[in-house]
Protein backbone atom coordinates (compact mmCIF):
# COMPACT_ATOMS: atom_id res chain seq x y z
CA UNK A 1 0.00 0.00 0.00
CA UNK A 2 0.98 3.43 -0.75
CA UNK A 3 0.10 6.48 1.36
CA UNK A 4 0.34 10.09 0.67
CA UNK A 5 -0.40 13.17 1.82
CA UNK A 6 -2.11 15.60 -0.80
CA UNK A 7 -2.41 18.92 0.14
CA UNK A 8 -3.26 17.90 3.98
CA UNK A 9 -5.33 14.71 3.28
CA UNK A 10 -4.68 11.11 3.85
CA UNK A 11 -4.81 9.63 -0.03
CA UNK A 12 -4.20 5.58 -0.49
CA UNK A 13 -1.75 5.86 -4.00
CA UNK A 14 -3.07 3.11 -6.87
CA UNK A 15 0.06 1.82 -9.34
CA UNK A 16 -1.71 3.89 -11.59
CA UNK A 17 -1.23 7.13 -9.79
CA UNK A 18 -4.75 7.68 -8.47
CA UNK A 19 -5.83 8.56 -4.90
CA UNK A 20 -8.62 7.06 -2.85
CA UNK A 21 -8.78 9.79 0.04
CA UNK A 22 -9.10 8.24 3.40
CA UNK A 23 -11.51 10.15 5.34
CA UNK A 24 -14.42 10.06 2.57
CA UNK A 25 -13.85 6.09 1.44
CA UNK A 26 -13.95 5.41 5.48
CA UNK A 27 -16.88 7.51 5.85
CA UNK A 28 -15.25 9.21 8.44
CA UNK A 29 -13.78 5.92 10.64
CA UNK A 30 -10.72 7.55 9.57
CA UNK A 31 -8.53 10.73 9.70
CA UNK A 32 -7.67 12.92 6.73
CA UNK A 33 -4.89 13.83 8.92
CA UNK A 34 -2.08 10.84 7.88
CA UNK A 35 -0.63 11.73 11.48
CA UNK A 36 -3.68 10.30 13.21
CA UNK A 37 -3.24 6.79 10.96
CA UNK A 38 -0.11 6.16 12.52
CA UNK A 39 -1.37 5.96 16.24
CA UNK A 40 -3.89 3.23 14.58
CA UNK A 41 -1.75 2.02 11.61
CA UNK A 42 -2.69 -1.94 12.23
CA UNK A 43 -5.88 -0.87 11.74
CA UNK A 44 -5.48 1.13 9.10
CA UNK A 45 -3.26 -0.91 7.31
CA UNK A 46 -5.85 -3.74 7.16
CA UNK A 47 -8.83 -1.61 6.26
CA UNK A 48 -6.36 -0.03 3.25
CA UNK A 49 -5.46 -2.96 1.96
CA UNK A 50 -6.94 -3.99 -1.54
CA UNK A 51 -8.48 -1.00 -1.54
CA UNK A 52 -6.23 0.70 -3.86
CA UNK A 53 -8.77 -0.64 -7.06
CA UNK A 54 -11.65 1.91 -5.87
CA UNK A 55 -9.27 5.02 -6.84
CA UNK A 56 -9.97 7.82 -9.03
CA UNK A 57 -8.78 10.70 -7.75
CA UNK A 58 -5.98 11.87 -9.90
CA UNK A 59 -2.79 12.98 -8.16
CA UNK A 60 -1.31 15.97 -9.03
CA UNK A 61 2.56 15.21 -7.93
CA UNK A 62 3.37 18.91 -7.55
CA UNK A 63 0.49 18.86 -4.90
CA UNK A 64 1.90 16.04 -2.49
CA UNK A 65 3.30 16.98 1.25
CA UNK A 66 5.81 15.32 2.71
CA UNK A 67 3.56 11.44 3.83
CA UNK A 68 5.00 11.81 7.80
CA UNK A 69 5.17 16.25 8.28
CA UNK A 70 4.95 16.06 12.14
CA UNK A 71 6.70 12.92 13.52
CA UNK A 72 7.35 13.13 17.47
CA UNK A 73 10.88 12.20 16.98
CA UNK A 74 13.57 11.58 13.93
CA UNK A 75 16.27 9.89 14.28
CA UNK A 76 18.79 9.77 11.88
CA UNK A 77 22.51 7.79 11.61
CA UNK A 78 25.67 8.89 10.48
CA UNK A 79 28.19 6.69 8.92
CA UNK A 80 26.54 4.29 8.53
CA UNK A 81 27.63 3.25 4.76
CA UNK A 82 31.12 2.05 5.12
CA UNK A 83 32.41 3.94 1.81
CA UNK A 84 30.87 6.50 2.92
CA UNK A 85 32.96 6.69 6.55
CA UNK A 86 35.94 6.23 4.93
CA UNK A 87 34.95 9.19 2.25
CA UNK A 88 34.46 11.40 5.60
CA UNK A 89 37.85 10.20 6.91
CA UNK A 90 36.10 8.20 10.17
CA UNK A 91 36.97 4.75 10.80
CA UNK A 92 34.09 1.71 10.30
CA UNK A 93 32.23 3.29 13.42
CA UNK A 94 31.62 -0.23 16.60
CA UNK A 95 28.75 1.79 17.77
CA UNK A 96 25.83 3.59 16.39
CA UNK A 97 26.26 7.74 15.45
CA UNK A 98 22.67 9.19 16.09
CA UNK A 99 21.57 12.99 15.92
CA UNK A 100 18.18 14.51 14.92
CA UNK A 101 17.11 16.62 12.32
CA UNK A 102 14.25 18.76 14.14
CA UNK A 103 10.76 18.12 12.64
CA UNK A 104 10.29 21.42 11.57
CA UNK A 105 12.95 20.76 8.52
CA UNK A 106 10.65 18.06 7.01
CA UNK A 107 9.29 19.47 3.45
CA UNK A 108 7.39 17.96 0.92
CA UNK A 109 9.00 15.55 -2.40
CA UNK A 110 8.46 18.48 -4.59
CA UNK A 111 10.08 21.48 -2.77
CA UNK A 112 11.89 24.16 -3.90
CA UNK A 113 14.49 24.89 -0.72
CA UNK A 114 16.12 28.09 0.10
CA UNK A 115 19.90 27.84 0.44
CA UNK A 116 21.22 28.98 4.16
CA UNK A 117 25.31 28.73 2.58
CA UNK A 118 26.87 27.48 -0.59
CA UNK A 119 28.02 24.74 1.14
CA UNK A 120 25.13 23.04 1.34
CA UNK A 121 25.32 18.87 1.00
CA UNK A 122 23.61 16.49 -0.90
CA UNK A 123 22.71 12.67 1.71
CA UNK A 124 20.25 10.32 -0.20
CA UNK A 125 18.81 7.90 2.40
CA UNK A 126 16.03 5.36 3.26
CA UNK A 127 13.63 6.43 5.78
CA UNK A 128 12.33 3.97 8.15
CA UNK A 129 8.79 5.39 9.16
CA UNK A 130 7.57 3.58 12.65
CA UNK A 131 3.74 2.20 13.38
CA UNK A 132 3.49 0.70 16.68
CA UNK A 133 5.39 2.00 19.60
CA UNK A 134 8.82 0.02 19.47
CA UNK A 135 10.41 -0.15 23.20
CA UNK A 136 13.04 -3.06 23.72
CA UNK A 137 12.54 -4.53 20.90
CA UNK A 138 14.13 -7.45 19.66
CA UNK A 139 16.13 -7.75 16.26
CA UNK A 140 14.12 -10.05 14.79
CA UNK A 141 10.14 -8.06 16.35
CA UNK A 142 12.22 -5.08 14.26
CA UNK A 143 10.33 -4.58 10.86
CA UNK A 144 6.69 -5.37 12.51
CA UNK A 145 7.11 -1.94 14.10
CA UNK A 146 7.45 -0.16 10.82
CA UNK A 147 4.35 1.25 9.13
CA UNK A 148 6.98 2.02 5.58
CA UNK A 149 9.36 3.13 3.95
CA UNK A 150 10.10 6.26 2.14
CA UNK A 151 12.98 8.34 0.26
CA UNK A 152 14.60 11.36 2.53
CA UNK A 153 17.18 13.53 1.68
CA UNK A 154 19.42 14.82 4.50
CA UNK A 155 20.15 18.10 3.98
CA UNK A 156 23.33 18.96 5.48
CA UNK A 157 25.16 22.63 5.78
CA UNK A 158 28.69 21.66 5.85
CA UNK A 159 29.53 25.48 7.33
CA UNK A 160 26.93 25.17 10.17
CA UNK A 161 28.11 21.51 10.80
CA UNK A 162 31.76 22.02 11.28
CA UNK A 163 32.03 25.52 12.30
CA UNK A 164 32.83 25.41 15.86
CA UNK A 165 35.57 23.18 17.84
CA UNK A 166 33.02 20.02 17.90
CA UNK A 167 30.56 19.14 14.73
CA UNK A 168 26.52 20.32 15.25
CA UNK A 169 25.08 17.62 13.36
CA UNK A 170 22.02 18.21 14.31
CA UNK A 171 21.83 22.18 13.36
CA UNK A 172 23.64 21.58 10.30
CA UNK A 173 20.71 19.63 8.94
CA UNK A 174 17.69 21.63 10.26
CA UNK A 175 17.80 24.35 8.32
CA UNK A 176 14.25 24.94 7.10
CA UNK A 177 13.18 22.37 4.40
CA UNK A 178 16.24 20.40 5.11
CA UNK A 179 14.41 17.11 5.19
CA UNK A 180 12.53 16.85 1.95
CA UNK A 181 10.49 13.16 2.03
CA UNK A 182 8.48 11.42 0.19
CA UNK A 183 6.67 11.21 -2.54
CA UNK A 184 4.71 8.80 0.07
CA UNK A 185 5.03 5.95 2.27
CA UNK A 186 5.24 2.47 0.90
CA UNK A 187 4.50 -0.63 2.91
CA UNK A 188 7.13 -3.17 3.24
CA UNK A 189 5.34 -5.90 1.39
CA UNK A 190 5.73 -3.62 -2.07
CA UNK A 191 8.96 -4.44 -2.53
CA UNK A 192 10.65 -7.60 -2.83
CA UNK A 193 13.52 -7.41 0.10
CA UNK A 194 13.14 -3.92 2.12
CA UNK A 195 17.38 -4.68 3.40
CA UNK A 196 18.19 -4.61 0.00
CA UNK A 197 16.84 -1.53 -2.46
CA UNK A 198 19.07 0.32 -4.72
CA UNK A 199 19.31 3.78 -3.17
CA UNK A 200 20.81 6.87 -5.06
CA UNK A 201 20.13 10.70 -6.30
CA UNK A 202 21.26 12.66 -9.11
CA UNK A 203 22.47 16.52 -9.09
CA UNK A 204 21.48 18.51 -12.39
CA UNK A 205 21.29 14.84 -14.08
CA UNK A 206 24.51 13.62 -12.97
CA UNK A 207 24.46 10.86 -10.65
CA UNK A 208 26.63 11.75 -7.54
CA UNK A 209 25.46 8.53 -5.17
CA UNK A 210 24.14 5.16 -6.29
CA UNK A 211 24.33 2.13 -3.70
CA UNK A 212 22.39 -0.36 -2.41
CA UNK A 213 20.53 -0.35 1.38
CA UNK A 214 22.17 -3.88 1.97
CA UNK A 215 25.07 -1.78 2.59
CA UNK A 216 24.14 -0.53 5.46
CA UNK A 217 26.71 -1.05 8.69
CA UNK A 218 23.54 -1.14 11.13
CA UNK A 219 20.75 -2.35 9.58
CA UNK A 220 17.31 -1.53 10.40
CA UNK A 221 16.53 -4.41 12.34
CA UNK A 222 19.55 -3.55 14.14
CA UNK A 223 18.81 0.30 14.26
CA UNK A 224 15.14 -0.07 15.60
CA UNK A 225 16.77 -2.74 18.27
CA UNK A 226 19.55 -0.25 19.32
CA UNK A 227 17.52 3.05 19.64
CA UNK A 228 15.02 1.36 21.55
CA UNK A 229 16.67 -0.03 23.77
CA UNK A 230 16.90 3.33 25.18
CA UNK A 231 13.98 5.23 24.17
CA UNK A 232 10.71 4.39 23.14
CA UNK A 233 10.35 4.84 19.42
CA UNK A 234 6.35 6.39 18.73
CA UNK A 235 4.27 5.77 15.92
CA UNK A 236 4.90 8.09 13.00
CA UNK A 237 8.26 8.89 14.37
CA UNK A 238 11.21 8.91 11.88
CA UNK A 239 14.48 6.98 10.97
CA UNK A 240 16.91 8.07 8.63
CA UNK A 241 18.89 5.15 8.06
CA UNK A 242 22.52 7.20 6.66
CA UNK A 243 23.99 8.24 3.48
CA UNK A 244 26.12 6.00 0.96
CA UNK A 245 29.17 7.40 -0.42
CA UNK A 246 28.96 10.28 -3.34
CA UNK A 247 28.84 13.72 -0.97
CA UNK A 248 29.90 16.46 -2.22
CA UNK A 249 32.04 17.80 1.05
CA UNK A 250 34.22 14.32 -0.25
CA UNK A 251 34.76 15.01 -3.82
CA UNK A 252 38.33 16.90 -5.00
CA UNK A 253 37.44 19.85 -5.16
CA UNK A 254 34.52 19.77 -2.58
CA UNK A 255 30.99 20.54 -4.69
CA UNK A 256 27.85 21.83 -3.13
CA UNK A 257 24.39 22.55 -4.36
CA UNK A 258 23.93 26.24 -5.80
CA UNK A 259 21.11 28.64 -6.76
CA UNK A 260 18.99 26.38 -9.89
CA UNK A 261 20.38 23.51 -9.22
CA UNK A 262 17.71 20.33 -9.31
CA UNK A 263 18.53 17.37 -7.00
CA UNK A 264 16.59 14.30 -7.92
CA UNK A 265 16.52 11.21 -5.14
CA UNK A 266 15.19 7.59 -5.50
CA UNK A 267 14.92 4.66 -3.78
CA UNK A 268 13.80 1.30 -5.77
CA UNK A 269 10.47 0.48 -5.58
CA UNK A 270 9.50 3.51 -3.65
CA UNK A 271 9.49 6.81 -5.71
CA UNK A 272 11.22 9.70 -6.27
CA UNK A 273 12.45 13.54 -5.27
CA UNK A 274 13.10 16.04 -6.70
CA UNK A 275 13.40 18.85 -5.48
CA UNK A 276 14.66 22.62 -6.59
CA UNK A 277 17.17 24.93 -4.91
CA UNK A 278 17.09 29.03 -4.32
CA UNK A 279 19.64 31.64 -2.72
CA UNK A 280 18.14 32.29 0.49
CA UNK A 281 18.57 35.68 2.14
CA UNK A 282 21.42 35.16 3.90
CA UNK A 283 23.19 33.09 0.58
CA UNK A 284 26.14 34.80 -0.44
CA UNK A 285 28.55 32.83 -2.84
CA UNK A 286 31.80 31.66 -2.01
CA UNK A 287 34.85 34.11 -3.17
CA UNK A 288 38.46 33.12 -2.40
CA UNK A 289 39.23 36.51 -0.34
CA UNK A 290 36.25 35.19 1.79
CA UNK A 291 37.79 31.31 2.20
CA UNK A 292 40.77 32.89 3.50
CA UNK A 293 39.04 35.31 5.83
CA UNK A 294 37.84 31.80 7.05
CA UNK A 295 41.42 30.04 7.94
ZN1 LIG B 1 22.69 11.57 6.68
Amino acid sequence: MKLANLLGRAVVISGEGVGLDVERASAGRFSSDVMELFERWPEFAEWASGRESQADEPIDLNALWAPVPRPRQVFALALNYGDHAEEAGHKRPSDLCVFTKFPTAITGPRATVSLPSPAVDWEVELVVVIGRIAWEVAYEAAWSHVAGITVGQDLSDRKLQLAGARPQFSLGKSHRGFAPLGPWLVTVDEVPDPEDLELGCELDGEVVQRARTSEMIWSVGDIIAELSRICPLLPGDLIFTGTPAGVGMARQPARFIGPGAVLRSWVEGVGELENRFVAGPRYHPATASEEEKDK
